[in-house]
């Protein structure tokens, strides 16, 4: 093969998973090229809380979380039921503690923190209330210096132009360390504009890629192995129709723009095998006035109706498992439950704002789009949103029964410790690292279950969104991809949603996503450096 440059390790796609695995392979005196398709370093983790679902880590331990590996692998082989994804857990666990260990040293990532986020499957055996995830320190942008404009804005930047002032918080703050830290060892470069378009096998093993560099193909060699990391494949409508992965449309993800599906199609063009591709971290996403969705979760005021006019699932629970009831009921029912509406009233509004800073009125285009209707009455509402006459009337009487006693009789809603986390904070509707402070509400009988009975009232639309998709490439416990024989297919990886979830069809707790992509890149790399 002729080449145009040489490196140990090529690492594609600069998300949490890609930068992190450069960095432990760059520290290892492995000579390391990052490849980012776009302009910007980040990809959705960027966009992200980076919140880490990390069991045992020294962070935990330092908080006093008392976690205990044996725990978390009951919780993991109880909600995952899948022996066949076994070995994946152990080895994320195994990888979670290490990496953290490995990462602390390094004077870029100290230290992580513990903020307890409730397991999402409490009942679950080895769950834990306090939760097992852990968030990386801010980072005043001024510490990046010219490294700074590299990293992708937030998404409320990226959309709607909103200043993200002078400290990076959650993936940024994680994505800007990791650069950091890459650069400063000494044998990592980075490669922007530069995209994969396909893997190059010699002799058998996978021993570079194809990729175009600013509109010119460049054949870049990898001597000792290949990281995908490339994000899932959530922004390629064709891929998501041809996967059945719907009925959400492209244009109603919250991942990065460069996340095509590219590494998934290079990898089964040389016999890679996959699994899980119908599926992704669905979640609930707010329409904004724009029209596009932003990942939604921590209702804690109002209600979601269906078509019907009627209830369909605990609104304040964990946001995958309310994106996969919209996805399961739309799908079952002829009830379309895509929009559903968030019902809600004026005393929610003057209690927590609109998901924003309490205090804040609705910005005037919520309304001026439509996406955001006002009724004096509910029945006029019912007639705005198109839900049956009396209907929506009927479903308000029966929750503010429910408000009166405290408990949700239909969907026990505010009874587990995820939900009662949101007495105390306001839902992140506009800013994904924002939890607000939630003002006290001793007047209510369960302050996640207020009542709607102050006009005038309100509906803003719902529908299905997902933060990435969860199929892709098959690995074993060292991230090497199988081919269609069940064998790894030698010099190649994979991590993040690039490679099928460790995590299978559930979402575990708050930082699985991320999670999975740096502990199966620090096993990839691991493998790699021998
Ligand atoms: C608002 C929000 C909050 C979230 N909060 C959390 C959280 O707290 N914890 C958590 O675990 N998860 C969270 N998630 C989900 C999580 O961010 C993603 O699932 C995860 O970051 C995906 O990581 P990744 O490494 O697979 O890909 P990404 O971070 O998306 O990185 C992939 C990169 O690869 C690049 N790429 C794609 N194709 C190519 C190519 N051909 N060549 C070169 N480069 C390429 C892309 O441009 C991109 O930069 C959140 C998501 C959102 C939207």
């Amino acid at each position: 093969m002729s080449t145009d440059e040489s490196y140990d390790v090529i690492v594609v796609g600069s998300g949490g998973g890609g930068l992190v695995g450069a960095y432990v392979a760059a520290s290892r005196g492995l000579r390391t090229l990052v490849i980012e398709k776009t302009g910007l370093v980040g990809g959705t983790t960027a966009y992200s809380g980076a919140g880490l679902w990390f069991p045992g880590s020294a962070p935990l331990k330092r908080a006093g979380a008392g976690n205990d590996l044996d725990d978390a692998r009951k919780y993991l082989r109880s909600v995952i039921s899948d022996s066949s994804r076994e070995a994946l857990q152990d080895a994320y666990l195994a990888a979670g503690v290490a990496l953290i260990d490995e990462l602390e040293r390094n004077r870029w990532f100290q230290s992580f923190d513990h903020r307890p986020v409730p397991d999402y499957y409490p009942s679950a055996p080895g769950a834990t209330a306090a939760g097992r995830t852990i968030f990386p320190p801010e980072l005043p942008v001024a510490d990046l210096g010219e490294h700074a404009g590299l990293v992708r804005k937030p998404i409320t930047t990226e959309r709607w132009g909103i200043e993200e002032g002078p400290v990076l918080r959650g993936g940024r703050a994680l994505i800007g360390r990791a650069l950091a830290a890459f650069l400063e060892t000494g044998n990592g470069s980075l490669s922007v504009n530069t995209a994969l378009q396909s893997l190059i096998v010699e002799n058998g093993r996978v021993a570079g890629v194809v990729a175009v560099r600013d509109g010119a193909p460049v054949r870049l060699r990898a001597n000792r192995g290949v990281l995908l990391a490339a994000g899932g494949f959530e922004r390629n409508a064709e891929l998501r129709a041809k996967y059945r992965n719907a009925p959400l449309t492209a244009a109603w993800t919250n991942g990065a723009p460069g996340n095509t599906g590219d590494a998934l199609q290079a990898g089964i063009a040389i016999g890679a095998t996959t699994d899980l591709l119908d599926e992704a971290w669905y979640v609930p996403g707010l329409v904004h006035p724009d029209g596009l969705p932003v990942f939604h979760t921590g209702t804690r005021g109002g209600i979601w109706v269906n078509s019907a006019g009627e209830r369909f699932v605990n609104e304040t629970g964990p946001y995958d498992q309310a994106g996969h009831t919209i996805a399961r009921q739309h799908a079952a029912s002829a009830v379309s439950h895509i929009p559903a509406y968030w019902v809600f009233d004026q005393r929610q509004l003057d209690r927590d704002s609109f998901g924003g800073p309490p205090g804040e009125p609705p910005r005037r285009e919520w309304f001026t789009s439509g996406a955001l209707k006002r009724a004096d009455t509910l029945d006029e509402l019912a007639r705005l949103i198109d839900v049956p006459h009396g209907a929506l009337a009927r479903t308000i009487e029966e929750f503010n029964g429910f408000a009166r006693t405290g408990v949700d009789q239909r969907f026990q809603r505010g009874q587990t410790p995820w939900d009662q986390m949101h007495q105390h904070i306001v839902g992140f509707a506009y800013d994904p690292v924002g939890n607000y402070p939630a003002k006290p509400s001793p007047e209510l009988a369960n302050p996640v279950l207020p009542p709607l009975d102050t006009p005038p009232f309100y509906a803003a639309r719902i529908v299905l969104s997902d933060i990435g998709t969860k199929g892709g490439l098959k690995i074993d416990e060292h991230a090497r991809v199988l081919g269609t024989d069940g064998r790894p297919i030698t010099g190649l990886y994979a991590a993040g949603n690039t490679a099928a979830a460790m995590s299978g069809r559930v979402y575990p707790g708050a930082g699985t996503p991320i999670g999975s992509s740096l502990a199966f890149a620090y096993r990839a790399v691991n493998d790699i450096a021998g």
